[in-house]
């Protein structure tokens, strides 16, 4: 089995389908800085649909069992469920789940995207107050709108649908409560997220993050919660469930207690840029050797060189760190 150099496997390849977002969330595309002039990529330096599922067929052979579609906005990407098929196809691959903000997803889409072969959503949602949530992503975009999105992921079947709450202090943290109490006994299981200093542009600060701790705190004191244990290795979240089984949250805590030890996600950029960790400052160009006519073992001898070298531990290291490194924005290689 191949291993990185802290012993962990490669099982989990997180593929951002394109760098444009029709949000501007502050924490993530901050309008002063991705204004109308910002450089996106061309359509030609984008992966094809067959680059993406030759990759991903590759990385299949080397471990990995679990595809996260994301971007900037995958749902901007057209034909998506064109690469959800090619994707569903690939043996070995058991699991194909995206991330979106919900603005793209109605019905006929979550349908469609289920026919094709999809499994599950993530639909990312940061308040249920129009104005805060509006403030946040910065486009105006209505709460109710993403309601509708996640209803229609639950009635494709594209379940359990989890709801990313990126939480930041004197922002959307009044929002908590209300976040868990509309989705308590739905099934959907919220995951709050503290804000993460990815990239250089969303002026994150420390004193901006509100704990893990604290979230649990707030949420136990209006319904009790218990720890239960991950579904699988290097999942992300800590899941707790409400003690009065009305379902489960997850919180996201890698500012305040990294889970690097356990991390087994590869990420692709869209321009076909492979970044070993969410906070890397360097990708390695898979994008030219594919154009430049690799063979399926030169690739695989790349990736395995790549992932056997790997040491990444950024959240653990982040006091030593952080300081003037430069890092690649999150909608670039995706979340
Ligand atoms: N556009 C899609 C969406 O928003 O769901 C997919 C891409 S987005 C980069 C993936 C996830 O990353 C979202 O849930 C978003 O809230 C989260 N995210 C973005 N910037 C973040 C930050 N600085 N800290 C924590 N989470 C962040
Ligand atoms: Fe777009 Fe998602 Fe980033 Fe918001 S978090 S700006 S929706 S990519
Ligand atoms: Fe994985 Fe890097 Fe995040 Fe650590 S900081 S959990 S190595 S992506």
């Amino acid at each position: 089995m191949l291993t990185d150099v802290l012993g962990r496997p490669l099982r989990d390849l997180r593929i951002s389908v394109t760098d444009r977002c029709n949000f501007r969330c502050t924490y993530c595309m901050p309008r002063v800085i991705f204004g109308a002039d910002y450089p996106f990529l061309p359509r030609e330096a984008l992966l094809t649909f067959e680059e993406i599922t030759r990759l991903a067929s590759l990385f299949a052979v080397l471990g990995v069992r679990k595809i996260r579609l994301t971007g900037g906005e995958p749902l901007l990407r057209t034909n998506l469920d064109g690469l959800i098929e090619l994707l569903s196809k690939i043996p070995g691959i058991d699991d194909i789940a995206l991330t979106t903000n919900g603005s793209l997803l109605s019905r006929q889409v979550a349908h469609r995207l289920k026919r094709a072969g999809l499994h599950r959503v993530t639909i990312s949602l940061d308040s249920l107050d129009d104005q805060v949530f509006q403030a946040m992503n910065d486009v105006s975009f209505p709460v109710h709108k993403v309601l509708d999105a996640v209803q229609a992921a639950a009635a494709a079947g594209l379940t359990p649908v989890k709801i990313n709450m990126v939480v930041k202090r004197g922002v959307n943290d009044e929002s908590i409560i209300s976040m868990a109490r509309h989705f308590r006994g739905t099934g959907h299981i919220v995951r709050f997220i503290e804000f993460m200093d990815v990239g250089t542009a969303n002026g994150w600060r420390r004193d901006e993050v509100v704990r893990a701790d604290e979230i649990v705190a707030a949420i136990d004191r209006e319904w009790p919660l218990t720890q239960i244990p991950p579904e699988h290795p290097g999942e992300v979240a800590t899941r707790y469930r409400y003690t009065d089984n009305q379902g489960e949250i997850g919180i996201i805590s890698a500012v305040t207690h990294a889970f690097c030890g356990s991390c087994n996600r590869a990420r692709l950029s869209s321009e076909g840029k492979l970044f070993t960790c969410l906070f890397g400052s360097k990708g390695w160009d898979l994008r030219q050797r594919l154009r430049d006519g690799a063979s399926d073992d030169e690739l695989l001898q790349v990736l395995t060189s790549i992932w056997s070298k790997r040491q990444d531990r950024y959240s653990e290291l982040r006091s030593q760190a952080s300081k003037d490194r430069k890092k690649v924005e999150m909608f670039h290689i995706g979340g």
